[in-house]
């Protein structure tokens, strides 16, 4: 078949996401597959000129809550006009058990089904323009079980329910599970819980990945329980998100990341995630049970520690729409109301999936996160309307703009390894995330000297800019900042 591609990228720079050399070369695609890389001879197929392009694996969002948005709008343009490929669900601890479980990130969805192989089957027939792999949430099959609200640990029994969801997942084609330990309910669950389930995922050779407990005061006690269930489970641990929140806490990633490198030499394995930006985003509602905004907190370990009026942006209000982007302290004073009582008022006013964006991070600290060779990049995005974090349309390109080219944090071969490579490694992806004979034609046609997101608090919901072509399975779903409409993406099965 190599002798009748359907498609020549000529002359183009390929980034293969080995992490190897940039070299110049022709890249030939039949059907879904990559057939050819090095001079391609004449062909009656599309012709583009890669002159003066990268070309590289498409991008893999490791770290996405994108369970309905590719189900709602399966073009999915927020992620696929930045050149992702491959998202990457069911994170935090909420993942796709049933339709039920995921109100609150996004709209409703028409669609309803009652097990992970449900949500498959869902995105067999309906496919997305990326490809789309699963991870089990840990929060929603204990919500299932136990309730959301139940502060103590599982009986016996309930802990083989639960065990049996996450054994379903794993069949259906699930890549591991998640947990979300600062929010309700993974905050109940004991750490033997997260261990006992983590070895269902580790039988079936998953990844097991965390919002940990604390990332702010108790950010390395944290940290040590996720490696302490990789120990005792023996699964592959990825921290999610990784950060050190709040002021105080500032510098001590610097802790963190070498308790991963000590924990790798005793045969752990631990690596980690991060999205590139100083602000995080979550539902405003977590925020005030957790006492971010004054108050007692639902799980008595305060997780996002103490935000003030100034840091925190009503991202998304949906049902009133004229306080998105604006500041809580400014919200509160117009109410007449503090902070707490204020974000009480605005979370049953704004509806349904109010979400909140707050500057909480170093910039240093990213930085010396990302240049920790265990590092991927993930999103985080909350595909949500009304002001989402920046983070949902520029994550990619950020990190190839700002911190690739304009910083010179990582090196462009190193940093699309970690976007393309290495994510398909970590999360059990076959045949995508390189660029060579076999390989799915997942891939991305980028400009390296003007890749650059280019939304804003204020503005966030922009495509980025320096993207030529994005293609799924071999078939173009963008072109520069259009998307084609097509839909070749796959939901991948472990
Ligand atoms: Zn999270």
């Amino acid at each position: 078949m190599s002798d009748r591609p359907e498609l020549i990228i000529r002359n183009t720079t390929v980034v293969d996401g080995s992490g190897a050399r940039p070299f110049v070369a022709d890249v030939s695609v039949s059907d879904d597959r990559i057939v050819g890389v090095g001079t391609q001879g004449d062909s009656a197929g599309v012709q583009i000129d890669g002159a003066g392009l990268v070309l590289s694996p498409g991008f893999i969002d490791v770290h996405t809550h994108d369970d309905l948005a590719v189900l709602i709008e399966p073009t999915h343009r927020c992620k696929t006009l930045q050149g992702v490929t491959t998202v990457v669900v069911g994170n935090c601890g909420t993942g796709p058990l049933t339709d039920r479980a995921l109100l609150g990130f996004g709209n409703e969805v028409a669609a309803s089904w009652s097990n992970h192989a449900g949500y498959f089957e869902l995105l067999d027939r309906e496919p997305a323009s990326c490809n789309v792999g699963v991870l089990a949430g840990h929060g929603t099959i204990r919500t299932e079980v136990m309730g959301r609200h139940e502060n103590r640990a599982a009986s016996s029994a309930e802990l083989d329910q639960m065990a049996e969801h996450v054994s379903e997942a794993l069949r259906s084609g699930a890549l591991g599970m998640s947990s979300g330990l600062a929010y309700e309910p993974g905050t109940y669950a004991p750490e033997e819980e997260l261990a006992d389930l983590a070895s269902v995922v580790a039988e079936a050779g998953g990844v097991y990945t965390s919002h940990i407990r604390n990332e702010g005061a108790g950010l390395e006690a944290a940290v040590a329980e996720a490696i302490r269930v990789g120990e005792r489970s023996g699964v592959a641990v990825q921290l999610s998100h990784h950060k050190a929140a709040g002021r105080d806490n500032w510098g001590r990633v610097v802790q963190t990341l070498a308790m991963v490198d000590e924990a790798r030499a005793r045969g752990v394995d631990v690596a980690l995630d991060q999205y590139p930006y100083t602000a995080g985003s979550t539902s405003l509602e977590q925020l005030i049970r957790q006492g971010a905004l004054g108050g007692d907190s639902v799980s008595g370990t305060r997780p996002f520690g103490d935000l003030n009026g100034d840091q925190v942006l009503i991202g998304s209000a949906p049902d009133k729409p004229e306080i998105e982007g604006r500041r809580l302290s400014d919200l509160a004073a117009e109410l007449g109301l503090d902070l707490r009582a204020a974000a009480e008022r605005i979370v049953v006013d704004g509806g349904n999936g109010t979400f909140a964006v707050f500057e909480i991070m170093d910039e240093g600290d990213v930085r010396t996160v990302m240049t920790h060779p265990l590092t991927l990049i993930g999103s985080d995005g909350i595909p949500a309307g009304g002001k989402p974090h920046p983070r949902l349309w520029g994550t990619f390109p950020r990190v190839l703009g700002r911190y690739v080219r304009d910083a010179g944090v990582l090196e462009l071969g190193e940093a699309v390894h970690r976007m393309t490579g290495a994510p398909a490694k970590r999360f059990g992806i076959t045949d995508r995330g390189r660029i060579e004979v076999g390989a799915f034609a997942d891939m991305v046609l980028f400009d390296p000297d003007t890749i650059t997101d280019v939304g804003t608090y204020e503005d966030p919901a922009r495509p980025p800019v320096g993207i030529h072509g994005v293609w799924v399975n071999g078939r173009r779903i963008v072109t520069g900042q259009n998307h084609t409409g097509d839909r070749p993406g796959r939901a991948l099965r472990r």
